[in-house]
């Protein structure tokens, strides 16, 4: 059994996703109209962690507009129905943007434990910006429920690590297993322990016949960063659970190779960075990049927990079409 504080605390670092986000939106390095009303107590993070937000997201944005685009011929107004699934979403807002940019898909599904999830309904009811944009005949929100149900976009509440209610969940928010998916879990399966974390990759691929998983999360415990980084999560009752079983790149492509998917790629954030983000991109956020080695080195010595460097995450993405 896992203890409350666990709970409470893997749920807490959804506040500092949030808050990160946030910051990374007022340096000017990705738009979010919307995290802004998720966030009581504003930060400003360094700009490695600014830079390491920014190249994720980057990624993030790229693959996913890959998967959404793929399909569609030059004559063709319609989109072809498609829809995502985002495991431990917290307060990510990834629909409401999709919705301005009109790229929004037939259906999205968001999963969260109940407390946040209820909490991520308060929001989107208490604002108008937000409830404006799913409210239709057809839709409902319940805060006590931790519910948000519309037709193109459900909110639900879940334990992830219980696969059966899972699938009832995931079939209760009419997900059809025969339309092409989007799988996200951003700093997610990590906190789950390895045999959940493979559950969860496993029953994704025997369900969905045509789909992508986009992984992103914690490598590299084993050098002074990634101990650092662990030690931090620890002393605010946080463990990550999985990265024992998934030290490395190899191991994360693994995790989906041996779960039943076809194909499976991992990248640490040096990489993505090097690889994903634009030369153009780059230059627009090399200025506060440029300050980046010395906060990294003043963090080191005065505030361990934001040493955290890129290369100790990294984008897995696997992919099966039927
Ligand atoms: N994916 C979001 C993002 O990247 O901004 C949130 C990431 S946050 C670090 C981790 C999220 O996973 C939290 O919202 C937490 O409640 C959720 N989570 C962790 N374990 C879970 C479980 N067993 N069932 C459902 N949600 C879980």
């Amino acid at each position: 059994a896992e203890s409350r504080s666990n709970r409470a605390a893997v749920q807490a670092t959804n506040d500092d996703a949030s808050a990160s986000k946030l910051s990374c939106v007022k340096k000017g390095y990705m738009k979010d109209d919307y995290v802004h009303l998720f966030v009581k107590r504003p930060l400003r993070r360094s700009p490695i962690i600014n830079r390491g937000y920014f190249s994720r997201w980057a990624a993030f944005r790229k693959l996913l507009a890959q998967f959404l685009e793929s399909g569609i011929s030059s004559n063709e107004t319609a989109q072809p129905k498609k829809q995502i699934l985002s495991l431990g979403a917290g307060f990510d807002t990834t629909y409401f943007q999709l919705l301005d940019e009109g790229k929004a898909p037939f259906l999205y599904v968001e999963l969260d434990f109940k407390e946040v999830t209820s909490k991520k309904a308060a929001v989107i009811e208490n604002s108008s910006q937000l409830r404006d944009k799913i409210l239709g005949a057809n839709s409902s929100i319940s805060v006590e429920e931790g519910q948000v149900l519309s037709d193109h976009y459900k909110l639900l509440p879940v334990d992830l690590r219980d696969i059966p209610k899972l699938r009832d969940v995931v079939s209760f928010a009419g997900m059809d297993l025969s339309l092409p998916t989007f799988i996200i879990a951003e700093c997610v399966l990590i906190y789950l322990d390895p045999d959940s974390s493979r559950a969860i990759v496993n029953w994704a691929s025997k369900t969905f016949s045509t789909a992508v998983f986009f992984l992103y999360e914690q490598i590299h415990p084993d050098d002074a960063f990634g101990h650092q980084m662990i030690i931090n999560l620890e002393s605010r009752g946080c463990a990550l659970l999985s990265i024992d079983a998934s030290p490395t790149l190899l191991a994360k492509e693994r995790l989906f190779l041996e779960n039943g998917w076809q194909r499976a790629v991992a990248w640490d954030m040096l990489k993505v960075y090097g690889s994903f983000v634009d030369t153009q991109e780059k230059r627009r956020v090399a200025h506060d990049a440029g300050k980046s080695i010395i906060i990294h080195l003043i963090n080191l010595v005065f505030h361990p927990f934001y040493v955290m460097g890129k290369e100790h995450y990294c984008v897995t993405y696997a992919v099966n079409d039927a």
